[in-house]
């Protein structure tokens, strides 16, 4: 029986984690249940579970429940706990992620921030790649199916790692027809059901950004060997492309299900009830090349990762502040990434070797980025 603490439960990954493990009440304990701010979820999800430690994080405080985010780093180490699914939102998430490895546990990451601004951190902690990738399971079906692609595949044998974009909502358009793109438009993501940062994210292509910066900390690659190809029907998730030029493409549904119930088993395929992919009633498999002059997003996110240190994290903060003014009607969408830009050069790469280092860089990244759109 695996012992399993869930951080974020409350959001859409934390759901489906539980739909998952309610496949398999055999296989899995829920211990701990750490939700957001939404209480009747919560009172849900305790009818079907029964873990010693509950409560909401980001509340701060309630009659009844326990609440604040040190219920997160609380989870994180309890001694009753072997994986800890990591599905905060935000940069508290890190924290969270740190305290688990510290204390041995295996970390099942849905939390971008903890790989895209604490990678050195965790590379700190865990600084043998192999360890590392037994002990961070990626909940994201790019880097999970990545994962599975390179099963078997030397070090030595991979040339690049490309993982796939479905080329959100803006796909096909130049600059200026996006000039004055509205929220609405921007939220209308073509195959993916997402939360609202992760879908503007998705729309200028910082998601992938993010996403390949993880790579590089998932499995030890540098980033002139990683990319990212346009993949309209989000089929094909992880395409590794070995030295003698042939390619290992990994090909599912899109369906957050798989990234989930691979991370929380070990070398077992479970039947997570995902539907079977017809490839026979699939007419097309397309593949586009990112259009960087449009979507700059990828080409930053490697100038961050190339910069090292704090400027990840910078890139991520910008971001967060950028969407946060795009989706209160503040700023426009290209705005979005000419901020995060700008950003960048103004604060550079400072060298991060511990947390409060890590968040004081980034607070730094988040007064530029404010003022940018202050500006605007
Ligand atoms: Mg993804």
């Amino acid at each position: 029986m695996r012992r399993i603490a869930l951080l974020g439960s409350t959001g859409s990954i934390g759901r489906q984690t539980l739909e998952v493990i309610e496949r398999f009440p055999d296989r899995f304990e829920v211990v701990a249940l750490v939700g957001g701010r939404d209480e009747a979820t919560l009172r849900a999800q305790l009818e079907h579970h029964s873990p010693a430690l509950f409560g909401l994080a980001a509340l701060e405080s309630h009659d009844e429940l326990r609440t604040g985010a040190a219920l997160l780093l609380e989870a994180a180490v309890a001694q009753e706990v072997d994986v800890v699914v990591n599905a905060v939102v935000g940069s508290r998430g890190l924290a969270a992620t740190l305290a688990a490895l510290s204390a041995g546990k295996i970390v099942a990451l849905a939390n971008k921030e903890s790989l895209v601004a604490g990678g050195a951190l965790i590379e700190k902690l865990l600084p043998d790649p192999f360890e590392r990738a037994q002990r961070l399971r990626p909940i994201d079906s790019e880097h999970a199916s990545m994962r599975q692609a390179l099963q078997g595949v030397r070090r030595d044998e991979i040339a690049r790692l490309i993982i796939t974009a479905s080329g959100g909502p803006f796909r096909g358009r130049t600059r200026a027809q996006l000039t004055d793109v509205t929220i609405d438009e921007a939220l209308a993501h073509p195959t993916w059901s997402m939360g609202n940062r992760i879908t503007i994210d998705s729309a200028t292509l910082v998601n992938k950004g993010l996403e390949l910066i993880e790579a590089h900390w998932l499995f030890d690659v540098p980033a002139a060997q990683l990319d990212a190809i346009v993949h309209p029907q989000s089929l094909v998730h992880a395409i590794v492309e070995l030295v003698d030029g042939s390619m290992l493409m990994q090909a599912a549904m899109p369906d957050m299900r798989l990234p989930i119930a691979a991370a929380l088993f070990d070398d077992e395929r479970p039947d997570a009830g995902i539907a079977r992919l017809d490839l026979a009633a699939t007419s097309e498999l397309r593949f586009e090349p990112v259009d960087h002059d449009t979507f700059p997003a990828v080409r930053l996110a490697m100038a961050a990762l190339d910069a090292g240190g704090s400027a990840p994290a910078a890139y991520n903060a910008a971001d967060e502040e950028a969407v946060a003014a795009f989706l209160e009607g503040r700023i426009g969408f290209l705005r979005i990434t000419e901020i995060i830009e700008a950003t960048l050069s103004e604060v550079g790469a400072e060298p991060v070797g511990t947390l409060p280092e890590l968040s004081e860089a980034e607070s730094r990244a988040r007064e530029v980025a404010r003022s940018l759109i202050d500006r605007t």
